[in-house]
């Protein structure tokens, strides 16, 4: 199926892990697409990978003068944006609670929750034109409680953005959605060796996700298969939210 022919698309921190493969698949399904990442070689080689189909800018989301020239970079070589994918904003803040400062609390929301505010600004003028879209990356992180208090309580601010921005742009055609990753294997695990064959457990679909699980369900939403999809946060989490199974935990074992 190539559902973004002729359509273009943003990725933020796409040089690897999910925002690579997000890249990736809508490139594959014919769209072109604008790889972002601080890391600028990391961008290039993504981009390079995928072909003419696709740009490398080196872009720092918490810096706005960054965002608008990777927009205005994606409006000259493309002539459009129809999707922007805010990926950027991972954890950069070890959380504890009693101790985190201001300082610490401004990063983990600058990387996270206002830049993909300030990514919106800058693109919305030229989705408006097209009836693009937005999805924002979040966690499950911020649907439960998981244990990071700062990183969740950004990744749940990106769902409420999501909710009053998918209302108050309705009328225009353009939305607002949310994908919420269950734990990925993305090189932010690597220097955790063992976490992932551990966290196997919380999952009853029995394995964490791929950064393509995340990528066919970003390449849905994006799409016009999600035409009436408005303000969704949708969890891709191989079943992590149902929670343990009480009678697994009961001394008799599961009821027959
Ligand atoms: P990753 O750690 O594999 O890669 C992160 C990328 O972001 C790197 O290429 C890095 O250069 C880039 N980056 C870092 N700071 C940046 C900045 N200021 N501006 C632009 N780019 C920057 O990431 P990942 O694991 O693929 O996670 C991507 C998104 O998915 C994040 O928002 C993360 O919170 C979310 N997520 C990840 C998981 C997971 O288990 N991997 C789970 C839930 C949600």
């Amino acid at each position: 199926m190539r559902r973004y022919d002729e359509r273009v698309a943003l990725v933020t921190a796409a040089g690897q892990g999910i925002g690579k493969a997000v890249a990736e698949r809508i490139a594959a399904e014919g769209g072109s697409v604008v790889i972002t990442d601080l890391d600028g070689d990391r961008a290039e080689a993504v981009a390079s990978e995928i072909g003419e189909q696709a740009l490398a800018i080196r872009v720092d989301v918490t810096s706005r003068d960054d965002i608008d020239e990777a927009v205005a970079a994606a409006i000259e070589r493309f002539g459009r944006l129809d999707l922007l994918v805010n990926n950027a904003g991972g954890c950069v803040v070890t959380s504890r609670p009693e101790r985190t400062t201001v300082d610490e609390w401004h990063r983990q929301l600058d990387v996270t929750l206002i830049s993909a505010a300030q990514c919106i600004q800058a693109a919305l003028p030229h989705l408006l034109a097209v009836r693009g879209n937005v999805v924002t990356i979040s966690s499950v992180n911020a649907l439960g409680a998981f244990g990071n208090v700062e990183y969740s309580a950004a990744k749940a601010g990106q769902q409420s953005m999501t909710q009053n921005f998918a209302s108050r742009y309705g009328s225009s055609g353009v939305r607002f959605n949310v994908v919420a990753p269950g734990t990925i294997r993305t090189p932010n695990w690597d220097n955790q060796p063992g976490t992932l064959e551990k966290f196997k457990a919380m999952y009853p679909l029995g394995r964490v996700g791929e950064p393509e699980d995340i990528a066919a369900a970003v390449a849905f939403l994006g799409s016009a298969d999600a035409s009436w999809i408005t303000g969704l946060t949708l969890p891709v989490e191989g079943g992590a939210l149902l929670g343990p199974t009480l009678l697994d935990l009961s001394p008799s074992g599961p009821a027959g």
